[in-house]
């Protein structure tokens, strides 16, 4: 999903705030405002009909002073170079706040996957991964799945660097297939830990999930397994929405009920048993305890931040909160769990499945759920404890989430003498 205004400029901002928050020199700011590397790729693929078309791509790897660069490729037509260092720079902060040995990186071609043919889908893939294996490895650089890449392109991946490499290097790409050493519960871990973190906050701020009224915006990866689980957390699921609409039950829903009228009827929106339809937008203004952006970036703006009820507001998709809603809601004591911290369950899923592939191992997906859930429970923890301790409360958790993750990195570098 291209983003609105450029990300990088954003980007820099939220780093220049850390860094302020922090006291640290304008020199730490210029050593991180830049990738480490950033580089662009020509990706040659012959089309069915014998034509070749010619791609661009881009890896980019933000930071490395943590350990390995790791972040996603991303397929999209609008895909940019800014974006690309953008997404990479959040992955430092989203790696480093999880408390995991890894750096920052991203990737990211420019095309419309929807239209290419799968043969064609798997040539652009291998030319990709050709194109930069060089500069990636179970060692220096960990791919997975972002936008419109999936197991199956992760396949691709290993396959391709293994043939080049003339190895069997598992570590290379996460978020494979099962049978490739891929761990089958990454399709909910994202969800997962955002139940896990609204769980966690509601504990600290609400008084427990248990009872809780929840409004859930986006009912696809994110938003229906983090749903899922809050239900079975006993929190009671009021309002789901997606891109054609929603719907309200003051009783709350059954969730597996409402995924399966999705698949019929191709939206929640026509879910039979809902008291009230309720629009795309107007899910985010319900009289709620919790609300769950799992969707598209930028709907919480300064424009509703006025009319939003919910105390609590856990952030499943990334960047759904504008900087000037955030401080609205904030100085109003709404409390936000910012999307590094909250939808961090992917990555921690893919840091298990890389030592699993490391050790040559066979973690069971139960045992992965555990150490994600203990991860996740300890990570929301180790932030509302800074911000009580260090912040006002009128300072949003966002500050004390960036302000770690920055901590960590400048830390790194600073014992490895890079600064
Ligand atoms: P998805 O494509 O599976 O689901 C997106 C959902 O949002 C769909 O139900 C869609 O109908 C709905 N939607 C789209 N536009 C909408 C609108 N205007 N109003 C209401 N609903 C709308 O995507 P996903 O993987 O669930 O990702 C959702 C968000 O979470 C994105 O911001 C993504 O970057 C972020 N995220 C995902 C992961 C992951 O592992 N999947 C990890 C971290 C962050």
């Amino acid at each position: 999903m291209a983003l609105a205004r450029d990300p990088l400029v954003e980007a820099r901002k939220q780093l220049r705030s850390a860094i302020e928050i922090l006291g640290l020199d304008d020199e730490v700011f210029e050593a991180l405002a830049e990738p480490e590397r950033v580089i662009q790729v020509k990706i040659p693929v012959k089309m069915d009909d014998g034509r070749v078309r010619v791609y661009t791509g881009w890896r980019s790897q933000h930071n490395s002073a943590l350990g390995p660069y790791k972040g996603g490729v991303r397929y999209h037509p609008n895909v940019n170079m800014n974006e690309v260092i953008a997404l990479s720079m959040w992955m430092t902060w989203k790696n480093s706040l999880a408390g995991l040995p890894y750096g920052g990186g991203k990737g990211g071609v420019r095309v419309n996957p929807k239209v290419l043919t799968p043969g064609e889908l798997e040539r652009l893939s291998r030319k990709y991964f050709e194109a930069i294996s060089d500069v990636v490895g179970p060692d220096i650089d960990i791919p997975a799945p972002d936008v419109y890449t999936d197991p199956q392109v992760m396949a691709w991946y290993f396959d391709e660097y293994n043939r080049i490499k003339r190895g069997q290097y598992f570590g290379v790409v996460t978020g494979k297939p099962k049978d490739l050493g891929g761990l089958e519960a990454r399709i909910i871990s994202t969800g997962y830990g955002v139940a896990v973190a609204a769980r966690e906050a509601a504990v600290k701020f609400l008084g427990g999930i248990e009872g809780k009224t929840v409004a859930v915006q986006g009912f696809g990866n994110v938003g229906y397994y983090a749903a899922k689980f809050l239900a079975e957390m006993g929190a009671r699921i009021v309002a789901v929405s997606d891109s054609r609409g929603g719907v309200y039950n003051s009783k709350g829903f059954n969730i597996d009920d409402v995924m399966a009228a999705k698949k019929r009827e191709g939206t929640v929106a026509r879910y039979e048993k809902a008291e009230k339809r309720v629009g795309a937008l107007e899910i985010l203004e319900l009289d709620v305890d919790i609300l769950v952006p799992a969707a598209i970036e930028e709907v919480i703006t300064e424009e509703n931040a006025s009319r939003i009820k919910a105390k609590l507001i856990v952030e499943g998709a990334n960047g759904p909160t504008t900087t000037e809603a955030e401080k609205l809601l904030s100085e109003r004591g709404v409390i936000i769990v910012p999307d590094i911290l909250a939808n961090a369950g992917g990555v921690i899923m893919s840091h298990i499945e890389w030592v699993n592939n490391r050790m040559g191992g066979w973690i069971t997906d139960e045992e992965a759920i555990r150490k994600l859930e203990a991860k996740m429970s300890e990570n929301v923890k180790r932030v509302v404890n800074y911000w009580e301790k260090k912040l006002s409360s009128k300072r949003p958790l966002r500050d004390a989430a960036y302000a770690i993750a920055v901590e960590r990195v400048y830390k790194a570098m600073k014992l490895r003498g890079v600064i």
